[in-house]
């Protein structure tokens, strides 16, 4: 199957009883058995698997070209297991401008834990693989990054970790499987916050972790199973029909967000824009080669005048797009990192990293282009 098939189709079934086309929410817990340890069909308890779930997780595992899906309570739940696979005194190489909240669980919950971990900017390699020792056991890479846009090319960062035996995972939050596949690229573990463009209609909260190699896929689920942030019947179900249009609507958010981004690019209150769609962007030739239809809707930009003032007055402003935390959804949200998501990373860190005051972020939404520009255009004005 071909990917826009795979979103509709990729390990679904028609119910079995019934021939229902979309899975019930079976909202169970248990399932019954016949005998001490022999259930009626595969299901024992729904904290192990549950048949949405189930459904979800064959969907999530077709559509990132996988052999398991895991769905998690959250993004970072689905983040979390991944850490739990690991042992105090490993070592773990991340992005240095990390999504804030992977940033803190990292620093604040898993150092405590012993592991250590070391940030780097993943487009200088020679420096990235210069961290590795014999403790490291995972690259924690996001591409692009949050909210600054950075790439990183997963396909020469898969060769470094399997010539040195590192695991390799990747946050395709941003991308998603439409325009990047990091599993194909040589990557070990795909991570989704699925509440973002996954079930794109900004109605659930939920993670997803992938993987090509069944042993660690067994892993990962005793990970789950034995801690417990699995993702409940409905909202499994929510994200399963988000995924059906995922093709349509990134296709629609890939179409705004160059026309997005080209629009700010000429304007004059603008300094900067951060999109890897634009030949202005610095790894525009790692765009071009690892994302495959588009360079999604996610647009950075900076100010002129470099004032916060001017980005929270243009935030205050807008009427189409909604100042909002999150991304991904049908409706296009603006946000300020600085005091909104990214607000747990230290100032000097979001300095450095260049997460400046006048940062502005927009998740561009598959409404009408002429209406989002008109909006923009009243707002910088
Ligand atoms: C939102 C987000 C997360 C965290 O996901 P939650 O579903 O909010 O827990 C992780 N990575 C990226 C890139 C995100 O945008």
């Amino acid at each position: 199957m071909k990917f826009n098939t795979k979103t509709i189709h990729g390990g679904q079934h028609n119910e079995k009883t019934t021939g229902a086309v979309m899975p019930p929410v079976f909202q169970t817990s248990t399932f019954a058995q016949t005998s001490p340890g022999k259930p009626i069909g595969v299901y024992e308890y729904s904290r192990a698997a549950n048949p949405t779930r189930s459904a979800l997780e064959e969907s999530l595992a077709s559509i990132e070209n996988g052999v398991r899906g895991l769905a998690f309570a959250s993004g970072l739940a689905a983040t979390d297991a991944v850490m739990k696979i690991l042992k105090p005194g490993d070592e773990v190489i991340a992005t240095d401008d990390l999504y804030g909240g992977t940033y803190r669980m990292f620093t604040r919950v898993y150092e405590d834990f012993g592991i250590k971990f070391h940030y780097v900017d993943m487009t200088d390699l020679k420096k990235m693989e210069s961290l590795i020792n014999s403790n490291t056991k995972l690259i924690w890479l996001e591409t692009p990054t949050n909210p600054l846009m950075k790439l990183a090319d997963i396909a020469e960062i898969a060769e470094i970790s399997k010539k040195k035996n590192v695991m390799l995972a990747v946050d395709n939050t941003f991308a998603t499987p439409y325009l990047q596949k990091p599993l194909d690229l040589g990557a070990d573990i795909v991570m989704h916050s699925a509440t973002k463009y996954l079930g794109g209609h900004s109605d659930v909260i939920a993670g997803a972790l992938v993987v090509k190699e069944k042993e660690l896929g067994e892993k990962l689920h005793f990970a789950q199973f034995a801690t417990g942030a699995i993702l409940g019947p409905m909202d499994s179900y929510l994200v399963l029909r988000g995924i059906k249009t995922l093709h349509l609507r990134m296709q629609r958010h890939c179409e705004n967000g160059i026309k997005v981004a080209d629009f700010l690019t000429k304007h004059t209150a603008v300094k900067r824009v951060y999109y890897p769609g634009l030949e202005s962007h610095p790894s525009y030739d790692i765009a071009k080669k690892q994302m495959i239809c588009g360079f999604g809707g996610m647009v950075t930009f900076t100010f002129n005048s470099a004032k916060k003032e001017d980005a929270v007055k243009f935030l205050e402003k807008v009427k189409v797009f909604t100042l909002a935390e999150s991304l991904g959804g049908v409706e296009s949200l603006a946000n300020h990192p600085a005091t909104m998501t990214h607000a747990s990373v230290p100032v000097d860190k979001r300095v450095e990293i260049g997460i400046t005051d006048d940062l502005v972020r927009l998740s561009v939404g598959v409404e009408d282009i002429d209406d989002l520009i008109a909006d923009l255009e009243q707002a910088l004005k």
